[in-house]
Order: structure tokens, then C-alpha cells, then sequence
């Protein structure tokens, strides 16, 4: 018997939790080719249509069953060249589905089927029956004047905009004659014209000469104290790309992208910089993608999310604040924008630079084996000088509201010069928490595993994971007593006691419950301006604003963070308290951090103060290195959640059955997640780690199509987490 010819298909990926493709029919009358692949279509799926993505062309057996896709979305491929390959490369590495990675990667217009929008400029101009010296126009009237605006040529509509009140009336009255035309206009690329800046010094111009050197991909860590002129040197760099004709695309973390940022690169390209975060709104955002698609927007500077910009006229990416935990992203497709911008500098053979004066310890690391070009900048640009640091013992000082004497002291010498002080600690609300001093009664979260945070002076609780909010109780609900009191400092509580204490200054509280938004957080700077005042807040502080005033910063409350069971937990800190203290003294008065610790002996503080943040890097490499942590180690976590924590564990120890006994990679649970219960969820994890990335990824390889199809995944939510930030 003979067996029917295969059915050539279209194989689409679609934005679902299914690692496979999909096999459709071409719409009504086309064969398959491969002149599809990347274009976007829209596909029946079950009783849904979604939008998809073609990835490749296939057969099947028997095509009799085979559904057929609805429509085209795009004339042309919309993804293709090298975003496309390294989107392919992001599924591999993360495990996920192709159809998702390339819906996380898509603007959400775009995502949801909406056609790439419109970049053009428009403009008007004579027909040619409108040149003919016959045609009459009553002189003064509106219609005349705008006739004559065009008579030398297409003028931009945002020009006319300027030039004459209610020309587009004029317009329509000229067109329906059919004497003018609406144009789209050439969209020249600007030559920028480049504002000079200060003369490089001599580490600046070294970093700058091997940036620029031009031998296509390499990967640089700029490594360079707060205030050293790493900025500058980004600068000269995208300066060089734009003269060679190249885009530059350049990441932000999400509180580094301030309008003092953008205007510093406008002033100094002298060119459009497009931005792109979650500030805006999604047209904006489709039509910046859509610019660097064209290759029409040059500069892009954006956060995590930008590190998806087509770049077809690449020459550059930087990633300023490489270091930075918000580059990961937590949820979805569980990317490292800062890891991805290296994997797309290679596919596009172009220098890509990792600046930061706390640079993470993998990076560090991959500077010491060679993989990255390490260069240094060991001394702050211009007049500024580095601040002195003082550890402050406050064992057995009495403390109001968690500050020693000696630290009000000095808050008030530093105001009396005319100064601004930052109180900086990292923990918002009034205090951590609501305790009862007759029996120990604690306020916890009914959904969570953790205790609320007092807020509004005591009256209000809060859960910082999963958003409730209740009154505080009166009385202990276990035993009835009156003596409820808020345990430990938060920002609110310090901002109280400072403002009663220097009553005669602004204090003004920042952290993520005053400022949701980047313009407020500027509107509320600028109200304090140049006077002398307190500024107290969390690490949303710690960096973007130059502050000229500052010279005193005090941290309180780091002693917490000194003993966290998360082994990334001391390199958090250490990155906190360099960038923090970096904002004391960026102009010409000299700075001062003054740290307020009970363990002033801790080897953290000690390493830190006396040999700085590279001491304190090679002493916590060699422990990570000796207790097998990243980055000796490649770890994958397979997270479960549940509302029965059987389920979520019967779910892990399916994954864990599915690998073989002698297998090289390490398996540790499946066991509790750091906070076992969040939001009502029972959460477990099984964490996968082996020396090396291969065997890792050959055994997710291996196993991950299988994980997808098990029986227990449909009770729980789950994803994998390959590089987790958190354990
Ligand atoms: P970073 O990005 O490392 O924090 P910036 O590039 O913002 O440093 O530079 C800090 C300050 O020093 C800025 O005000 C900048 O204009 C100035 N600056 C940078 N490089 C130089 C230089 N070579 N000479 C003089 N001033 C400089
Ligand atoms: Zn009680
Ligand atoms: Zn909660």
C-alpha cells in the first residue's frame, strides 16, 4: 500500500507553557517556504486564535487533519538575523518555550498582533498641479499661506505645527483640489552633533582606546570607584559608534534611569536618545522597537527589558551598574538581561562594556580567567576626593529610635555647615515588627510565612510579599494585653525621630512607599534642592542622582544583613554599602560614611573599610569557591508552589525520579523554599548544581520534555530557574 506524501507545514510557536511547535496549514492558497520564517500569523488553538511566530517549515505524514492558520500578521518577516538566532539561543539556555521567550521579547502591541507601527515623519508638499503658476489662492487666507510655506519643498508636519494656527484645515481644503499631498519624509539619520566633554584622563582615555580599538566582539569590565568618569567614558565610546554609523544600545538598572541621565546623553550626543521603560506606555514602547527595527533610533538607553532591541546597525552595548539584581528578571522567562546582552554582543560581533564600582563576583571572576578585558578606573574623576569611613561601635550606646548620640552629633555639625546628611537603611515601613511584651505574640501574615511590617506610626500592618494590610490590633490577640509595642527601625520611624530632633530642617523620607513613580522621586530632590537637610531612605537612594551637598551618609541597621543564611547575601551588602557610601562627597566637600554597627569586628566590615571592595571580592571568591557556590558552580532551581505542600513536593520528586542515579549533576530537595508560604502558596524547590554549564544543560536538556508532560506538573504552579539569584 502506498502510504500518502508528507504534507508540507508551517511549524509556529505560540505563546503557551508547551515546549513543542505547532503544525498548521499555510493560510487559503499558499505553499510553505522559507521566506516565512519569523513572520507572524494568527492560528486557531483550541476554541482561541493567538498569535504566533513561524520557526521553521516541516511536514507531517497525513495532512488531512491538519488546521490551517487564519491570517498573515506581517508582509515580511518581523524577527530574523540576529535577534531572532539569539532569541533561540535564550529558549535553549532558560529551557523555556520558544513561543514565550519571543512574546516576553515583544513589545506588548506588537505581541498581541497589532501591526508595527508608524516611525515615520510626515509631511506635506505641492502636487504638480499645485506648482502650475495659474493657481489662484485668495492672498492672506490660510490656504495661501500655507501654499506658500510648501513652495520650496516637503515641510515636516511638526514644523507646520509651529508655523501656521490650524493649517491641517488649509491642508484638506488645498488636497480636496488636489494641489497638495501628504508625504512620508526620508527619515535621515541626524549626524550628531557632539557636545565635548571633559578631557579624558589617563585610565579614562586607556579604556576608552581599548573600547574603540575596533576588533569586533569583546566583552570589557569597567571597573571603577563611584564618581571615577565611567559615564564619560561610555559616552566617548557611543560618540565613536555614532561616527562610524552604528546604533548603541545602553541598560540602566531600574532606579539608575533618571531624567538627569538622559539629559546628560542628549546634551553631550546632540541626537535623539530613545528611552525605553516601564514608564511608558506600550505604543511608546512598539514604536521605539520599532525605530531600532529601521534602524532609525540610534541611541537606545532603557531598562531590563531593552536588552531586546533589534539592533540591525549595531556598534555597541553597555550595561551600566552590571552588578545590579534587577538586570534578572524574577518571574516568566526568568532572564539575565546583563548575561544576554553578552550572548547578543557576540552573535553581533560588536565590544560590549560591564561598568560598575561594585562589579558582581561573576563577572570579577571572568575578568581574572581572561574571558573579559579588565580595565580599571582607581580614581575619582576631577576635584572630588573619596570619602573617609568610620565604623561606629554602638555596643552598649544607648540608642533612641536606632541612632547613637555620636551619630546625631554629626548629623548636626554636617546641617550646621549648611550640608545634607543621607540616613540610609534598608527597610522600609516603621518597624519590623508588632511584638507583645507580656507573651512574645508576634503579628504575622495569614498567607505568609513572615511577620507584617508596622507602618503609620504603629497604627497600620503591612506585608512587604504579599501586599495585605489590616489595622494593628489594640490588645495581643493571644493573651489580651495592652503592651503591643513595634520592634526594630524602619524608615518611618527614623524620619519621625529626625524630624522631631532637627525641627528647624527639611528631613524627607524616600523609599518605595513614598516614590512609585521616577518623577516623583525627582519632584521630591528637587524640593530639597541646595539647602542644608536630611535625606533617609532604603537603597533607592543608593545611586542615579548626583547630590552635591552630601557629605555625610550614615547606615544603620546593616548588622542584619551580616548574618543572612543566602550566600549572596554578604556580596549584597558589600555592593550596598560602596554605592551608598559613594554618594557622600561627589563634589568638592569632602565626604564622610559613618557605618553604626554592633559587630564593628565582623570580617565583612573589617575587609571592606580597610582593603575596599577588592579585598572584600578575592576573600568572599575564595569561600564561594571553597564551599562550591556560583561562581564555581552552575545551579538550576525547579521552583513548585502549591495550596497543599504535597502536591508541590510530589511534583519535584517526580523531577528528581526522572534523573539517573549516576548522574554528574548534584540534586538537593526537593525541599522548603526560603519562605515556605506566601500568599496562601505552599512553596518547595529542587536545586540542581554541577561544576560546569554542560552537564547542567544536557541533563535540563534531556529532562525538560518529559518535566512538562508529568502528571503531578498540573496540580502546582512550577518554572526553572537556570542562574537563580535566589536560593
Ligand atoms: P561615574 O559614572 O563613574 O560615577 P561620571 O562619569 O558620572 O562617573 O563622572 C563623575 C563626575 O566627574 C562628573 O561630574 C563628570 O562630569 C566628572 N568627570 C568625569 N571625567 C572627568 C575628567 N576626565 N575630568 C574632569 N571631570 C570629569
Ligand atoms: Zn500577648
Ligand atoms: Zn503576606
Amino acid at each position: 500500500m502506498l502510504s500518502p506524501a508528507p504534507t508540507p507545514t508551517l511549524q509556529v510557536v505560540l505563546p503557551v507553557p508547551l515546549p513543542q511547535w505547532f503544525d498548521y496549514a499555510p493560510p487559503p492558497g499558499e505553499l510553505p517556504h522559507a521566506g516565512v520564517i519569523g513572520r507572524r500569523l494568527r492560528v486557531p488553538f483550541g476554541s482561541r486564535e493567538l498569535v504566533g511566530v513561524v520557526a521553521g517549515i516541516g511536514t507531517v505524514a497525513d495532512g488531512a487533519t491538519l488546521r490551517a492558520a487564519v491570517a498573515w500578521l506581517d508582509p515580511a518577516p518581523l524577527l530574523g538575523g540576529e535577534l531572532w538566532s539569539s532569541l533561540q539561543w535564550l529558549s535553549r539556555y532558560t529551557h523555556a518555550p520558544l513561543g514565550e521567550v519571543v512574546s516576553t521579547a515583544l513589545p506588548a502591541p506588537l505581541r498581541k498582533g497589532e501591526p508595527v507601527p508608524d516611525t515615520h515623519r510626515w509631511g506635506w508638499q505641492l502636487t504638480p498641479a499645485g506648482q502650475e503658476p495659474g493657481v489662484k489662492l485668495r492672498a492672506g487666507t490660510r490656504p495661501h499661506r500655507l501654499a506658500e510655506l510648501l513652495g520650496n519643498g516637503s515641510v515636516d508636519e511638526d514644523l507646520l505645527d509651529e508655523a501656521l494656527y490650524d493649517w491641517r484645515s488649509a491642508a484638506r481644503a488645498l488636497a480636496k483640489r488636489g494641489l497638495v499631498e501628504r508625504v512620508a519624509l526620508a527619515h535621515s539619520a541626524a549626524l550628531p552633533s557632539l557636545r565635548p566633554g571633559p578631557c579624558p584622563n589617563a585610565e579614562q582615555a586607556d579604556a576608552i582606546a581599548a573600547i574603540t580599538a575596533g576588533k569586533g566582539f569583546g566583552a570589557f569590565l569597567l571597573d571603577g570607584v563611584t564618581g571615577s568618569g565611567k559615564t564619560e567614558v561610555y559616552l566617548q565610546a557611543i560618540a565613536d559608534c555614532l561616527a562610524r554609523g552604528r546604533q548603541a544600545l545602553v541598560l540602566v538598572p531600574e532606579i539608575g534611569l533618571t531624567p538627569q541621565t538622559l539629559a546628560r546623553f542628549r546634551s553631550r550626543l546632540g541626537i535623539t536618545v530613545h528611552e525605553l521603560h516601564s514608564g511608558l506606555n506600550d505604543n511608546e514602547r512598539a514604536r521605539v522597537w520599532a525605530a531600532a527595527a529601521r534602524g532609525e533610533a540610534q541611541v537606545v538607553v532603557g531598562t531590563r527589558s531593552a536588552v531586546f532591541t533589534p539592533l540591525p546597525n549595531a556598534g555597541l552595548i553597555v550595561v551600566d551598574e552590571e552588578h545590579d539584581g534587577s538586570y534578572k528578571q524574577q518571574d516568566g522567562i526568568r532572564y539575565h538581561a546583563r548575561d544576554f546582552a553578552l550572548v547578543r554582543a557576540k552573535a553581533l560581533d560588536i565590544p560590549v562594556v560591564l561598568g560598575s564600582a561594585t562589579p558582581s563576583l561573576e563577572s570579577l571572576h571572568n575578568a581574572h580567567a581572561g574571558r573579559y578585558t579588565h580595565l580599571r578606573l582607581k580614581q575619582r574623576a576631577g576635584e572630588a576626593r573619596p570619602p573617609t569611613v568610620r565604623v561606629l561601635d554602638v555596643r552598649k550606646r544607648p540608642l533612641k529610635d536606632g541612632l547613637s548620640p555620636e551619630v546625631m552629633q554629626g548629623i548636626e555639625q554636617h546641617l550646621q555647615a549648611g550640608h545634607q546628611v543621607l540616613v540610609f537603611k534598608n527597610r522600609r515601613g516603621y518597624a519590623p515588627v508588632l511584638l507583645c511584651h507580656d507573651c512574645g505574640w508576634t503579628a504575622p501574615c495569614k498567607r505568609c510565612d513572615a511577620p507584617m511590617t508596622v507602618h503609620a506610626g504603629g497604627r497600620r500592618l503591612q506585608c512587604h510579599h504579599c501586599g495585605a494590610r489590616q489595622p494593628a490590633p489594640l490588645a495581643c490577640p493571644d493573651c489580651g494585653s495592652l503592651a503591643l509595642q513595634p520592634q526594630g527601625i524602619g524608615t518611618e520611624r527614623l524620619e519621625e525621630h529626625l524630624v522631631e530632633a532637627f525641627a528647624d530642617y527639611p528631613v524627607i523620607r524616600i523609599d518605595r512607599g513614598t516614590t512609585n513613580r521616577r518623577d516623583a522621586l525627582e519632584s521630591q530632590l528637587a524640593s530639597l534642592g541646595d539647602r542644608a537637610g536630611i535625606l533617609v531612605g532604603t537603597q533607592i537612594l543608593a545611586k542615579g542622582h548626583d547630590l552635591p551637598k552630601l557629605t555625610l551618609v550614615v547606615v544603620v541597621g546593616i548588622d542584619e544583613g551580616l548574618f543572612s543564611a543566602d550566600f549572596r547575601a554578604s556580596e549584597k551588602l558589600a555592593q550596598q554599602l560602596i554605592q551608598v557610601a559613594g554618594r557622600a562627597g561627589r563634589a568638592t566637600d569632602p565626604g564622610e560614611v559613618w557605618l553604626q554597627t554592633h559587630h564593628p569586628g565582623h570580617p565583612l566590615l573589617e575587609t571592606l573599610v580597610n582593603g575596599g571592595y577588592h579585598a572584600f571580592a578575592d576573600a568572599e571568591l575564595q569561600q564561594r569557591e571553597a564551599a562550591g557556590f556560583p561562581p564555581f558552580a552552575h545551579l538550576a532551581l525547579l521552583r513548585a508552589e502549591a495550596q497543599q505542600v504535597e502536591h508541590a513536593n510530589a511534583m519535584l520528586s517526580g523531577v528528581r525520579e526522572l534523573i539517573a542515579h549516576d548522574s554528574p549533576v548534584e540534586r538537593f530537595g526537593p525541599m522548603p523554599a526560603p519562605m515556605p508560604r506566601r500568599a496562601g502558596y505552599q512553596r518547595t524547590q529542587l536545586l540542581l548544581s554541577a561544576p560546569s554549564r554542560r552537564p547542567l544543560h544536557a541533563l535540563l536538556d534531556q529532562i525538560m520534555p518529559q518535566v512538562y508532560a508529568l502528571p503531578q506538573a498540573r496540580k502546582v504552579r512550577w518554572s526553572l530557574d537556570v542562574d537563580p539569584m535566589d536560593l
